[in-house]
């Protein structure tokens, strides 16, 4: 403790003696690297263990991250307000830093959001004396002692020209470090991503301007439009509903054996009783169209982003008839889908599992349990956003266990691939999402006896693998090829459920598309609304819901069986 004290009395001294601005916030710098960026750091040795001939490459990353981090602080710290702005960061990064270290979090925006949320007997579970002491020694101290001797601003000009000169030097610096390693750098920001997000107090303001800007957004929204408002839940049925709807991401319907293709890329579905249906096609190419699409009343042709923003979807319609919605994330995010639900984020260790350089969809099931448990009688539907066939870097869409098709593509370069490289590491991406649906089928089966249960997959849209010269997604949907809107859907469906496999099985060839999720999620889950009455062909194979209709007198005409 003392020789804490001695050394920043010291440096107190420097700075009373030399005190411009810029050398106070390169100080803070210095010390907010040195005191909460463990956790960053031991990322980077676990990922390049520390050896003699890997010492030039983690100097340069951390010269890297602390000349960020320094360019950062340069631009945000002005005049009067440099004191406090410094202070604050000192108290924020402490904490940040106590969290990440001790629990492994990322500060990211569903942290925030989580912190914003807690009640203050979760906060007083949180406190500890070894947080004090750390807020203590490298927050309140050091923030005390900045604002105390940080100078006053002299001149703004001056003070300006100070900092350009340091921010052009941290550039040179920045440019120094990573020219020789361009190639380390590379594979360093495309497979360790998230080793970025325990950058320290960087991407906790990144986390916390976006959660702001989040936040705005959702308060200047304009009133929401409320749909289906005659939906009434009939029933009552006798098994609460549990179903988990994983919406696909990037999958073509072409390459799954249940559809005929001809590499064996579904062998766990094949032995689970499942319905692939053969013939839907997507709302969109991309994911930003096709999520809300998909979830919204307005079908294709009516689509149109704000307007779809604007009204409910189908999730708010089931929540509104008491459904229990959780959202799951592997993804990018609910592309506003899930904006007034229960959502939760995978795509970082900090819920997910299994996260090995990037986080598996298979962590999504994880704690799903506690979930289902804690609402013991109600309907629940839980969806899934997975992460799939994202490319183009497919191969990086699986863990090694899957590398069934070889040789693969093993670069998001697609033209340095053949044919037959890019196709495997594309069609080892599904075996994956092979592997990780069954797993939510056996899931779903612990279940089966108390509950309704069942699964729907679909995937948001397709993908070009070279055909014709084209690769990737997000064609202009007129003349987008059908790889890219010929989707897959699967169905699995339990005992108890309103459908089973036999019924379903005559349509599975029907043309279908993205149009039909809205009806089919609130006739599975037995609400009867006008606005799906058209729907009543395909959807009324639910017989419970059929014949409840028909004893209401609800159905006029026969419904094709
Ligand atoms: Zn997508």
């Amino acid at each position: 403790m003392t020789a804490i004290f001695n050394r920043l009395s010291t440096l107190s001294t420097f700075l009373i003696r030399s005190p411009t601005q810029s050398r106070i916030i390169l100080l803070v710098t210095a010390f907010i690297m040195l005191t909460a960026n463990w956790s960053l750091f031991e990322r980077i040795l676990e990922i390049y263990p520390f050896k003699l001939a890997g010492l030039p490459f983690l100097l340069s990353l951390a010269v890297f991250f602390s000349a960020l981090t320094a360019i950062f602080f340069l631009c945000i710290c002005h005049g009067r307000a440099t004191r406090w702005m410094l202070a604050l960061f000192l108290i924020v990064a402490s904490q940040a830093a106590y969290y990440m270290d001790q629990f492994g979090v990322i500060v990211d925006i569903v942290m925030i959001d989580n912190i914003m949320q807690t009640n203050p007997q979760e906060f007083a579970g949180l406190l500890s004396i070894n947080l004090a002491i750390r807020t203590l020694l490298f927050g309140i101290i050091p923030a005390w002692l900045i604002i105390q001797y940080c100078p006053k601003p002299s001149n703004i000009r001056q003070e300006l020209k100070s900092k350009l000169r340091w921010i052009g030097l941290m550039l040179i610096l920045l440019a120094l470090a990573i020219t020789p390693f361009t190639a380390g750098y590379a594979s360093f920001m495309r497979e360790h991503k998230i080793t970025r997000y325990y950058a320290n107090p960087t991407y906790t303001t990144y986390s916390a301007i976006k959660y702001l800007m989040q936040q705005i957004n959702v308060a200047k929204a304009l009133p929401l439009k409320h749909l289906a408002q005659d939906a009434k839940m009939i029933g009552p049925s006798s098994r609460p509903e549990l179903m988990i709807m994983v919406v696909g991401e990037t999958a073509r319907a072409d390459r799954f054996s249940l559809n005929g293709y001809h590499k064996e890329t579904n062998p766990l579905l094949a032995k689970q009783s499942v319905v692939s249906l053969t013939n839907v096609q997507s709302c969109g190419t991309s994911t930003g169209v096709s999520v809300p699409c998909m979830f919204s009343s307005l079908g294709r042709k009516g689509y149109d982003k704000e307007k779809a923003l604007n009204q409910e979807n189908a999730l708010d319609v089931l929540f509104d008839h008491g459904v229990q919605i959780l959202w799951r994330d592997n993804n990018s995010d609910s592309k506003g889908v899930a904006t007034r639900m229960k959502y939760e984020d995978f795509k970082s260790p900090t819920l997910n599992p299994s996260c090995e350089g990037e986080c598996r969809d298979i962590g999504m099931l994880s704690g799903l349990d506690k979930y289902i448990e804690a609402r013991r009688g109600k309907d629940i539907l839980i969806v899934l956003h997975q992460m799939g066939n994202h490319g183009p870097e497919y191969y990086r869409r699986y863990p090694k266990q899957f590398e069934k098709f070889k040789p693969m593509c093993m670069t998001g370069e697609l033209q340095n691939c053949t044919q037959q490289e890019i196709d495997n590491s594309y069609d080892n991406a599904i075996l994956y999402t092979d592997y990780f649906l069954s797993n939510v089928i056996d899931f779903l089966k612990k279940y089966d006896n108390d509950r309704a249960t069942a699964m729907l997959y679909v995937a948001d849209h397709g993908e070009s693998l070279g055909e014709k010269g084209f690769y990737l997604h997000a064609a202009p949907y007129l003349i987008a090829p059908k790889e890219q809107t010929h989707v897959p859907a699967i169905v699995w469906m339990g005992k108890h459920f309103d459908y089973s496999q036999q019924q379903l099985l005559p349509y599975k060839d029907l043309a279908l598309s993205h149009d039909d999720l809205f009806c089919t999620l609130l006739v599975a889950f037995e609400i009867d609304a006008k606005m799906c009455a058209a729907k009543e062909e395909v959807l009324m194979q639910n017989l419970d819901f059929k014949s409840v209709l028909m004893k209401q007198g609800a159905i006029k005409k026969t419904v094709a069986n």
